[in-house]
Parts: C-alpha cells; structure tokens; sequence
C-alpha cells in the first residue's frame, strides 16, 4: 500500500558548495543520533555519504560552502528552488569562508602565482555567503559546525520550530565552565567577546585566545576589542586586522572592522 501523505517522512538533503567539506564531517560525526535522524527522515541527497539520490523537492536543505564560481552562483538557484527549508552550516556558507579573504585583493595576481595554468581555473573575483544569492531560512557558524547545534537545528525545522541557539559570545560560555581568561590574565589577543558561542570555548580551555571561528555573535563590539588589543596589549593596527581576517573575514562585522583597521595603519 503506498504510504500516505501524512506519513511520508520528510526528505533531507545536503549540498556541497565551495569548501572542504569539514561541516558535511560533523554530520556523519552525530553516528548514534544519525541513525536515529535516518528513522524519522529520507536522507535524500548527501553525497558525501550514499550515491543514492532521491529526487525533490526536499522539505530540509542543508548547504555548505560559499559561493566562489559561476557554476556554484547557478546551482544554489536550482538548491533553493528544491527546497521548502534552506539552513546553511558553517563559515563558508554563512560568510565566504578563509577562501573569502582573496575579495580583499586582485583574484588574478592569487590565480598566476599559485596555478600552473590559470586560464583553466574557474573561479569568481570573490567568494561570498549564500544568503546573498537566495533567502537563508537560517544561518548556522563554526568552522567546522558544532554537532549538537546541527541536531538541534535539523530537529527544530523537522518539528516546525525556531531552532534554540543562543546568539551570546564564546566569552559567556568561558564564564560558564569556570575558565581562567587568557585576555586578562596572560595578554593573549582572544577575540572570544565579538565571537558567536558553539564550541564550548574550546580554544580557552587550552589557554590559547578564540580566533573567531564560529564568527560574529549578534551586534559584536569589535571597535571596543580592536582598542583593547592595541592599547593593551600593544598590538598594532595591521596585527589586529589580520585578528579578524580568517575563517569569517567576509562577515559584515569583521570586514568593516578590519577595513577600519587598515585605514588606521
Ligand atoms: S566552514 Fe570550515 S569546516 Fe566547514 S566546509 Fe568551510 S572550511 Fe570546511
Ligand atoms: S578567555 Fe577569551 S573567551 Fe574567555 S572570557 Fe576571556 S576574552 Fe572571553
Ligand atoms: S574558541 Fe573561538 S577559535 Fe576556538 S573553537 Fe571556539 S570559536 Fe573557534
């Protein structure tokens, strides 16, 4: 007997763009919890794990990587039209990603030095996030993604809720854990208070300062924290650019603040 509309499981898929694959890991990374995810969805499309494709429309996409050619700028298009849900995961979805970081300069000079044959390389002058080609239902960090936000996210939309992931900074999760501040106590430049929470303050923990790969968190202070590396920490300003221009350089928060920056050096 065919199922009925009202049992039929919601099909998830799961695109690659421009990236390296790190947050489509931490999906097969959940192990127990996908297996238990399979029971209650159709993995539909995930190529990183099956070739098995089932064809759309697809209630949950996933999207990782950022937009850095003209076949990506084409296909999210075709992505986005397959899909009643778009999430995108990780720093190279939700900001371009540390490929983003050529947008700061002439994409060609890059292309002549690093490839035998340039002329082959198909690529865009810049990388940038995917919410700037279609609308984003919503934006998951990290780089890579946190496991347990991923599953929180993919729940919240198989149930038809906002998913629960705070917006606070890695600082108030290094409160939490009772963590000694490497910013206070050792001088080392942390940028774990513009920085989005998901990794438990992971960097911390090893007495070493957040470099902001989970990205900014919501209205960021990045103005007071360029200050406070440069007056006391004795950073200059070009070091502290160079603070914000990694994995989320392309980010709104972080790029405005280290185009100030470099103004200023
Ligand atoms: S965000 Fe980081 S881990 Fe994820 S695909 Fe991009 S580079 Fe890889
Ligand atoms: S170590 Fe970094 S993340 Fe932790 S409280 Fe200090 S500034 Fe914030
Ligand atoms: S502390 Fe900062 S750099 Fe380290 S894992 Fe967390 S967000 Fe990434």
């Amino acid at each position: 007997m065919p199922r009925s509309a009202k049992t039929r499981k919601p099909k998830l898929a799961v695109w690659k763009f421009s990236s390296c694959d790190g947050c489509q890991l931490s999906l097969l990374d959940c192990e127990d919890e996908l297996l238990a995810l399979a029971d209650r969805v159709t993995i539909a499309h995930f190529l990183e794990a099956s070739r098995a494709v089932v064809r759309g429309p697809y209630d949950l996409s996933l999207v990782e990587g950022s937009i850095a050619t003209a076949r990506d700028a084409e296909r999210i298009h075709e992505v986005r039209r397959a899909s009643k849900r778009l999430v995108t995961i990780g720093a190279c979805a939700t900001a371009g990603g540390v490929q983003a970081l050529r947008n700061f300069r002439d994409v060609s000079e890059f292309l002549s030095v690093v490839y035998a044959r340039p002329d082959v390389i198909d690529a865009l002058e810049t990388s940038t996030p995917i919410d700037h080609h279609v609308k984003v239902d919503f934006e998951l960090r990290g780089c890579p993604i946190d496991k347990r936000q991923l599953l929180e996210v993919v729940s919240a939309f198989l149930n038809g809720r906002r998913p629960n992931v705070s917006s606070e900074s890695v600082c108030t999760e290094c409160k939490r854990r009772g963590l000694v501040c490497v910013l206070v106590a050792r001088g080392a430049p942390c940028l774990g208070p513009v920085t989005h929470a998901g990794c438990g303050a992971l960097c911390p923990a090893c007495q070493r300062g957040c470099y902001g790969c989970f990205g900014p968190k919501e209205a960021p202070n990045t103005r007071a924290l360029s200050a406070r590396f440069i007056e006391t920490l004795g950073a200059s300003p070009s070091e502290t650019a160079r603070a914000f221009r990694t994995f989320n350089a392309w980010s709104d928060p972080f790029r405005k603040e280290s185009e100030v920056l470099e103004e200023s050096s």
